[in-house]
């Protein structure tokens, strides 16, 4: 049995997050949970290793992928230190670090540092909250370091509703760029290209070896839909949540599975593909 990996996870205090953020997501809690607010949710869950763990379980997640984000002026700040102080100790919180190429002056650099003394074991980038391109000049020692360290590039794709994101810095053509001039990067497309470039993230995906599609955010119910020859892409294709903003991770892994799917494909993407980009045994 493959484990259930869930690769798009935030936690964090409301105090980090950017009060449209907050509106945007008591807007997907169920009636129950709206009347605690998402304050609520998210400080009784998000707030700590324990009770997160806690959640996974009853969710049926094994391994999830925790984010940390520097966008002080789009959804907010959740620090690398923070990220990395909640995994530390845990066997399923794994920790990805966020570079914002305007706050930082050398990206190689701190994301070595990142990786060999912190412990993040990924790193994930927010062109459209930060707005560069993916395929920015500034990137390229990130990349350079990460491929050398075998550590996956997770990449925000698609669009966003959030105050301040440009959403032309989501096209995942962009990295076509960096698949070629880093063949061995792993490449991780968080929301497939979300709303108009599904296509894209697609055929990219197809096309180079180590680019995945991650369907976080996305409608569940609306997998095939959106990509007819999801089951052709079955090695390629990863799940994750966006939780807490999109905050119900049971009930989008049993509309998945009750999705017309081989076995097989199910395992793949709700684990297995997860676990060969991570590194897991
Ligand atoms: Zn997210």
């Amino acid at each position: 049995m493959s484990p259930v990996i869930d690769f798009h996870v935030h936690v964090g205090r409301s105090e980090m997050w950017k009060p449209w953020v907050f509106e945007w997501a008591a807007n997907n809690l169920n009636e129950q949970d709206r009347i605690l607010g998402p304050e609520q949710y998210l400080n009784s869950i998000a707030a700590s290793k324990e009770t997160l763990e806690k959640h996974l379980d009853e969710c049926g997640v094994d391994y999830a992928v925790v984010l940390a984000e520097s966008s002080p002026i789009t959804t907010g700040i959740t620090p690398n230190d923070y990220v990395r102080d909640f995994c530390r100790g845990s066997r399923r919180l794994i920790p990805f670090c966020n570079i914002n190429p305007h706050l930082e002056t050398r990206p190689g650099l701190e994301l070595e540092r990142l990786v060999t003394q912190d412990g993040f074991r990924g790193i994930k980038i927010y062109p459209t909250y930060q707005h560069f391109f993916p395929n920015d000049a500034r990137m390229y020692p990130m990349y350079a370091v990460a491929q050398s360290l075998g550590i996956p590039l997770m990449v925000h794709t698609g669009s966003s509703v959030f105050r301040g994101a440009k959403l032309k810095f989501g096209d995942p053509l962009t990295l076509d760029d960096v698949a070629v001039d880093f063949p061995n990067l792993k490449i991780v497309m968080a929301h497939s290209g979300r709303g108009f470039w599904y296509d894209r993230a697609f055929f990219l995906s197809r096309l180079h070896e180590n680019v995945y599609m991650e369907i976080a955010g996305l409608p569940p119910h609306k997998l095939l839909e959106y990509f007819p020859e999801f089951e052709r892409n079955a090695d390629k294709i990863i799940f994750g949540s966006d939780w807490p903003g999109m905050p119900y991770i049971k009930r989008n892994l049993e509309v998945i599975r009750g999705l017309v799917l081989k076995q097989n494909t199910l395992d793949k993407v709700l684990g297995a593909n997860a676990a060969r980009v991570l590194g897991l045994s």
